[in-house]
């Protein structure tokens, strides 16, 4: 007789992996696909920084919760992904700036995160490595950062002993609703499961329309760069107001630039392009905030594929109209914040209610023209 899973997730980045592993922890026999190794895509490319001061004001009380995760991986993860917890700098070097941070800031601060406006001097002081020309910055000490690729490893490791059914290096090409279960379609069998979680990260949308769902998911292409290893020149995750700047350095030495500087790129074809000058920019912007950095030679650079809906807020709950279909994704800071967002889908498809609001995508099926939020 076939084999009918409880559950079958269609993607293995955090999102797809963490449902997974909760699932199956909470008592179900889980199938996860994932048509290459486990994050390697967004979640195994991506800059780690665990930050509140680039999450959208609507979910920084998730991404609270989902840094104490990440500071306690050991625990529920069971393996190291390598993460450092340490104060996190929003800088601004103009009038300009400093009012966009002044505002963020004071939001971020309303929703629950503990952002302080600080001189120019005072930001110096806890970061020795900062620009003489700093006129303001925003000082989080809910901040920090991980190894993203070590993600891949360690959840490989935590799904196992969980008992997940690993299908890495399996694409799923297709979805149809069978009487009171989904047949997956893979190149080589179809697998039967109850409930399916669509978690393809910019692959959301070709695989709702797998199920007659229309949701625009827009692609963006962000580019990061990494020095060689070089003697400490910061201990703070440095950012700036305007977002363009992400910075920390690692325990070994090697510092990690990003700052959503795109590249090319789209979801169907899959690859991508760097843009040299765009890259210089992102790096010039590095140099003039941490002036060390301008000894430093650059080892590599790459560019990963980051999803976002039309409102710039998640796509995590059921697929309206469809029973038992899932989505979850598109989070914004999705490293940061994901794991948390998929244990709560997690807990909803255990039968258990999630202890904060998912973010439906109903709203947007409505709407698809809603704008984007702070
Ligand atoms: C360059 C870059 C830098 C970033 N920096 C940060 C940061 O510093 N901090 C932060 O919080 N966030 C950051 N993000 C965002 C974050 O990485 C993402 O929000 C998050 O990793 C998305 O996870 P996901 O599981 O939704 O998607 P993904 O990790 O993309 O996973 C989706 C998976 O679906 C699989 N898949 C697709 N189609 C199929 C199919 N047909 N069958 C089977 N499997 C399929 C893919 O192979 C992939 O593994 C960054 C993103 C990028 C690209």
């Amino acid at each position: 007789m076939t084999h009918i899973y409880d559950l079958g997730v269609i993607g293995g980045g955090v999102h797809g992996a963490t449902v997974a592993l909760f699932a199956a922890r909470g008592g179900m026999d889980v199938a996860l696909f994932d048509r290459g190794p486990l994050c390697r895509e967004a979640s195994g490319v991506n800059a780690g920084t665990l930050t509140m001061q680039m999450t959208r004001v609507a979910l920084i009380p998730y991404a609270l919760k989902a840094h104490a995760m990440w500071a306690s991986a050991r625990e529920w993860l069971g393996h190291d992904v390598g993460v450092v917890v340490c104060d996190g700098l929003s800088i601004a070097f103009t009038e300009g700036e400093a009012e966009i941070l002044s505002f963020r800031a004071g939001k971020r601060r309303e929703a629950g995160a503990p952002i302080e406006l600080v001189t120019g001097a005072r930001a110096k002081a806890i970061e020795p490595g900062l620009s003489n020309d700093i006129l303001l910055a925003g000082y989080c000490r809910i901040d920090g950062f991980a190894n993203a690729y070590l993600t891949g490893l360690a959840y490989r490791n935590a799904l196992l002993q969980a008992g997940v059914h690993l299908n890495e290096g399996t694409p799923v090409l297709g979805v149809e609703r069978e009487n009171d279960y989904f047949a997956l379609r893979t190149r080589t069998r179809t697998v039967r499961v109850r409930r399916i979680v669509l978690a393809g990260g910019v692959w959301i949308e070709p695989m709702l329309a797998w199920l007659g769902v229309r949701l625009p998911i827009r692609t963006l292409v962000n580019q990061l760069a990494v020095t060689e290893r070089i003697a400490p020149v910061m201990r703070t995750v440095v950012g700036i107001a305007s977002g363009l700047l992400s910075l920390k350095q690692y325990p070994h030495g090697t510092v990690v630039i990003g700052g959503g500087w795109q590249g090319i790129g789209d979801r169907d074809r899959g690859g991508v392009e760097l843009v040299p000058d765009r890259l210089v920019g992102n790096v010039r912007l590095a140099c003039h905030a941490i002036p060390a950095l301008r000894g430093a030679r650059l080892a590599r650079a790459w560019a990963g594929l980051e999803a976002e809906t039309s409102d710039a807020l998640p796509a995590v709950g059921p697929i309206p109209g469809v029973p038992n279909a899932y989505v979850c994704g598109s989070v914004h800071s999705g490293y940061t914040s994901g794991p948390y967002f998929a244990r709560l889908l997690a807990d909803l498809i255990l039968g258990h209610e999630p202890e904060m609001p998912l973010f439906p995508i109903d709203r947007m099926l409505a709407s698809p023209n809603a704008t984007a939020t702070v």
